[in-house]
């Protein structure tokens, strides 16, 4: 297990919990306090980066859409591009998809088909990793592709959900647990 990152606790100090919020339920972890702040933007920015610096990547695969606001700048910290994934029907380009389950039902996620192929190694970005569903659709989004996953890296985990176990990737950084 890696030590905690050192802004850890101050970005957590800057995300608000909002309890119910998509649905009954749910502690929904609401990063707009941070996003907002100017300190902790860039604190939080560079430490979904850290681990990565000297690593070779050749993109950031984000996922939206608040996998976009992080993933971006988190790309521009690296010094690689970004890659979309988004949900169906919004990409104008030829796609590929891959589906993962939901509590009801399944969700889809889409890539462009030539965004990223052989050869391309990839950091996957979101905001957070709850049941690790969205993330190892974009994981298998990437390999489809035929990509290489480098590593899965989060601002947050919600650690009792096992989210990590279900991404079959050696490389998993979240900087704050709950
Ligand atoms: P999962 O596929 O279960 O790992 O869920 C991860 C996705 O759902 C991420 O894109 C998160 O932004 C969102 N998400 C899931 N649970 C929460 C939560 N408690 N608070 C905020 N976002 C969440």
């Amino acid at each position: 297990v890696a030590a905690a990152h050192p802004d850890a606790e101050t970005l957590r100090g800057l995300i608000r919990d909002i309890p119910d919020f998509p649905k009954p339920g749910i502690l929904f972890r609401d990063i707009t306090p941070l996003l907002q702040d100017r300190d902790g933007l860039k604190m939080a920015v560079r430490a979904v980066a850290d681990p990565f610096r000297n690593e070779p990547l050749d993109y950031v695969l984000g996922i939206e859409s608040r996998g976009f606001v992080l993933g971006t700048p988190v790309a521009m910290e690296l010094g690689v591009g970004l890659v979309l994934v988004r949900k169906p029907g919004k990409l104008p380009h030829q796609t590929i998809q891959a589906s993962y389950e939901l509590e009801y039902g399944t969700d889809t996620l889409e890539m462009h088909a030539d965004s990223i192929g052989a050869g391309h190694r990839v950091l996957v970005v979101d905001d957070l990793i709850a049941t690790g569903g969205t993330a190892r659709a974009t994981v298998e989004l990437a390999r489809k592709a035929g990509a290489e996953v480098m590593a899965c890296a989060f601002l947050m985990e919600l650690t009792a959900l096992n989210g990590r176990q279900r991404l079959d990737v050696e490389r998993i950084h979240a900087v704050i647990d709950y």
